[in-house]
């Protein structure tokens, strides 16, 4: 039985997962969170839930709408149908329509859940090494603690945090070091009231702003107010160590001003920071397999800056890796 560590509980790693193990390989989920999902995360909170990574995906390629089509059937997905404008100093303006827009349901993280389904998996494990020897692979982490005995790691984490855990392939470490991630700031807001505008998502101008959407417009998200606003990435990285409270204050002061309207009374307001949110350009190489060192890695990056390269990108590793280990 070929035995396989993949680092990573994002929908990258885990479409890696499910494909290995449906092959027939013993695969061990590690991460360093409490749950899978990764970017494609809902943060629940008393004044309702708020899906402040991942918006919404679309499905362009055959292989991923094949996939997103079986989640929908299986109520793990939805299509969200909310109306996108675009927002500048109070005018609205329609954003032209033609791709079909889905959400996790009833959180955005459920299609990923649904991917690791019973592998086995450790969550709150931070892998900080990897170490090679006869018996294959050891992965070490940041407590010490030791998880031994595979014959390949595949890392599906962001590039910096791929980084040192690929040292030992000079092949990988030239391929991803010169991935850049933008961070990005994401202010989840919960109202008394409504605001005052008929759109469910907007791409704004402003200084901070770039994305507004009302959470609850989406599927089984319950009845609060909810919003999200995300920071447009140069503007993060301009105020990557200002404190919370103020980004998210004058990224909510931004939004009313682009759409224009007086916002209602606020019950909840806080802002997260993603160090590495979307990649700055994508790798569009070769996928990324050391088949001699037995290492691969794999993330949106390689394939674009979305939930949809994710996918793909984890699919092209996964069958390059079968065939290799003569699983597939
Ligand atoms: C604010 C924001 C908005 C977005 N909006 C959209 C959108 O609207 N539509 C869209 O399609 N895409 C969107 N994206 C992008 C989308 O979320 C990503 O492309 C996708 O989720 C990336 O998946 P991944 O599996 O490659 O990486 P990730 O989801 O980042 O998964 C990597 C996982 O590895 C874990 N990890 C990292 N280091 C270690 C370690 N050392 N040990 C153990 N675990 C580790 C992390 O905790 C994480 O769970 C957005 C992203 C952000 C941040």
């Amino acid at each position: 039985m070929v035995r396989i560590a993949v680092i990573g509980a994002g929908i990258a790693g885990l479409r890696v997962a499910r494909r290995l193990v449906d092959a027939g390989a013993e695969v061990r989920v590690f991460e360093k969170a409490r749950g899978a999902g990764g970017r494609m995360s809902t943060r629940r909170t008393d004044f309702g839930p708020f899906d402040h990574g991942a918006q919404y995906f679309s499905a362009r390629d055959p292989r991923f709408r094949q996939q997103v089509d079986a989640w929908v059937k299986r109520g793990v997905a939805a299509p969200w149908a909310g109306r996108v404008v675009r927002l500048a100093d109070g005018v609205v303006e329609e954003e032209p329509q033609g791709v079909d827009r889905f959400v996790g349901a009833p959180r955005m993280n459920s299609v990923v859940r649904d991917l690791l389904g019973d592998i086995p998996a450790e969550f709150g494990v931070r892998i900080e090494k990897l170490r090679s020897s006869e018996r294959g692979w050891t992965l070490i982490d940041d407590a010490g603690f030791e998880f031994e005995g595979f014959d390949l790691v595949v890392v599906a984490v962001p590039p910096a945090q791929a980084l040192p855990l690929v040292e030992a392939s000079t092949e990988l470490v030239g391929a991803i070091s010169s991935v850049k991630m933008w961070p990005c700031h994401a202010t989840m807001l919960a109202f008394e009231s409504p605001i005052a505008v008929d759109f469910d998502g907007a791409r704004v101008e402003s200084d901070s702003v770039v994305w507004a959407a009302r959470n609850d417009s989406k599927a089984e998200r319950g009845e609060e107010i909810c919003w999200v606003l995300q920071s447009r990435p140069e503007w993060s990285e301009a105020h990557l160590d200002s404190d919370p409270e103020s980004v998210g204050s004058q990224m909510e002061s931004d939004f009313a001003r682009a759409a224009g309207v007086t916002l209602p009374p606020v019950r909840y307001r806080a802002t997260h920071r993603w160090l590495y949110s979307r990649p700055a350009f994508s790798l569009e190489g070769p996928t990324l397999f050391d088949r001699k060192a037995g290492l691969a890695v794999c993330g949106d990056w390689l394939r674009g800056d979305k939930v949809e390269a994710a996918f793909i990108a984890a699919e092209e590793l996964a069958d390059a890796i079968l065939p290799a280990t003569g699983l597939g």
